[in-house]
């Protein structure tokens, strides 16, 4: 793995600072404020309640995926969470977005491919540093 921290910071910075210039003026632990900056991005919100129906494993706060029958991308997230929760879900699954349909040349100057393709975990650990950046 050619991804080195300092490498791993620059990507999230980015994206956190675009994340918050796209909130700007709005209340950054309001759900809605996210819903506003997900469409705007032409992603689909889709808020579920928490239910039975979900196993254990599948209990998580939110999740991306593509849509492909609609050519669309999608975030749920888990309205049973707290507002900052909420909040919270919504911004680390639009990092993975950008993380995902952004540009390399967008994200980094330098090859992105290492983390774009990269395993679930270092996708997440970037998402989860965007994450206590948009909340610091
Ligand atoms: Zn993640």
């Amino acid at each position: 793995m050619l991804l080195t921290d300092d490498y791993r910071v620059m990507a999230a910075k980015r994206i956190a600072a675009e994340l918050i210039r796209l909130a700007a003026g709005m209340n950054m632990t309001c759900p809605r404020t996210w819903v506003i900056v997900a469409v705007r991005l032409r992603i689909t919100p889709s808020p579920y309640p928490m239910s039975d129906k979900h196993p254990p494993e599948k209990q998580s706060r939110g999740w991306l995926v593509h849509n492909s029958a609609r050519d669309a991308w999608v975030i749920e997230w888990n309205t049973g969470l707290s507002e900052r929760e909420q909040s919270e879900a919504i911004v680390h699954e639009l990092a993975h977005w950008f993380q995902r349909a952004a540009t390399s040349e967008w994200v980094c100057n330098e090859p992105a491919v290492y983390w774009y393709e990269g395993p679930d975990d270092e996708r997440h650990r970037i998402a989860r540093l965007v994450e206590s950046l948009v909340f610091a």
